[in-house]
């Protein structure tokens, strides 16, 4: 594995563990302890994955993920971001702001890099066309663009699409409904948080056995469940 990964935290003893956890299997890691040389290295590295510490000085955590966003360059490499365990908020807004993933400390080495190689997987689907998905009986096949229900076909706008095909690709993890708006819908101008639980709504009108996987995330937004 060849994977290029960027860590931007100001605690060396943490940096210190995450370099090593990493380059044991196979990482090659570059670390930055402030805000904004850890933004200026992101830009220039270009890795395959951030770890983003959020309490930083210069610049923090959210501002370096905004950034990275909003560059159409570097807008699409995944980010986990490290949290204090209390600072849930955080974990939320780190995930709202685009963040992949996210590693609350205190964390074992283990732990990081099983997290490091998931989002690594998860995110390499994206760019590849034509996965099949199977899940619970259910077929979705995104070359083909199509979806079945056992041996009946089901009829799907492209959004509902692109949004059963988010929710498998990120099953297990909750999506906030503007990370789901982000990733089917793009930047759009007019279209607003709701439009998601519309099309959830119909998703799960028109799947029946999806129903009650798709856990609703109260004042968050949407999980599929992961297999049981
Ligand atoms: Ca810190």
């Amino acid at each position: 594995m060849d994977k290029r990964i960027v860590v931007v935290e100001d605690e060396e003893k943490i940096v210190t563990m995450i370099i090593a956890s990493l380059e044991r299997e196979g990482f090659s890691v570059k670390s930055a302890h402030d805000g904004i040389s850890g933004l200026r290295m992101v830009r220039e590295e270009a890795p395959d994955l951030v770890i983003l510490d959020l309490m930083l000085p210069g610049l923090d955590g959210f501002e370096i993920c905004k950034n990275i966003r909003m560059d159409p360059r570097m807008a699409s490499t995944p980010i986990i971001i490290l949290t204090a365990k209390t600072e849930e908020c955080d974990r939320v807004l780190g995930l709202e702001l685009g963040a992949d993933d996210y590693v609350t400390k205190p964390f074992s080495p283990r732990e990081l890099v099983a997290r490091v190689k998931a989002v690594l997987r998860r995110t390499n689907w994206k760019k590849n066309t034509g996965v099949k998905f199977y899940y619970k009986g259910l077929l979705v096949d995104t070359e083909a663009c199509v979806v079945k229900d056992g041996e009946r076909e089901v009829e799907l706008t492209p959004k509902e699409f692109g949004l059963l095909v988010c929710l498998l690709r990120n099953k297990g993890h909750v999506m906030s409904r503007q990370m789901i708006l982000d990733s089917v819908w793009g930047l759009p101008a007019s279209i607003t948080t709701r439009t998601v639980d519309v099309h959830i709504r119909n998703l799960r009108e028109k799947i029946p056995s999806l129903s009650s996987l798709i856990v609703t995330v109260k004042q968050f937004g949407y999980k599929l469940k992961d297999q049981e």
